[in-house]
């Protein structure tokens, strides 16, 4: 039997310079889907319930946008890095980031 789960798709796009060419206007769009299924659960057992999945899935992907403007790259910025520099930058953005419009602005 195929059972199908209820997917919640969400995204968080930004709008960014890049800190290596310099090229403005560069745009990116982070996306994460979650479904609704029963593994998917609470500390407590729980299955998540839609909107909880939906909401959770949004905050994932805001924070890999917020985490992504720490360290702004364009695709072909990105693509020209070395595997070890590009492992430096994803360390680099791990940080907790709570405002990714103030962490574009530092730089
Ligand atoms: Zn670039």
């Amino acid at each position: 039997m195929l059972v199908t789960f209820p997917a919640y798709g969400r995204s968080a796009a930004c709008t960014f310079k890049c800190l290596a060419c310099q090229k403005d206007k560069r745009k990116r769009t982070f996306r994460v889907e979650m479904t609704v299924n029963p593994y998917n659960t609470n500390p407590d057992g729980t299955m998540k319930q839609a909107a909880q999945v939906s909401q959770e899935a949004q905050a994932d992907a805001n924070r890999q946008r917020d985490q992504f403007l720490v360290y702004p790259l364009c695709k072909a910025c990105e693509d020209a890095r070395s595997w070890s520099e590009m492992k430096a930058i994803h360390e680099r953005r791990k940080v907790p980031v709570t405002n990714g419009v103030r962490a574009l602005e530092e730089k």
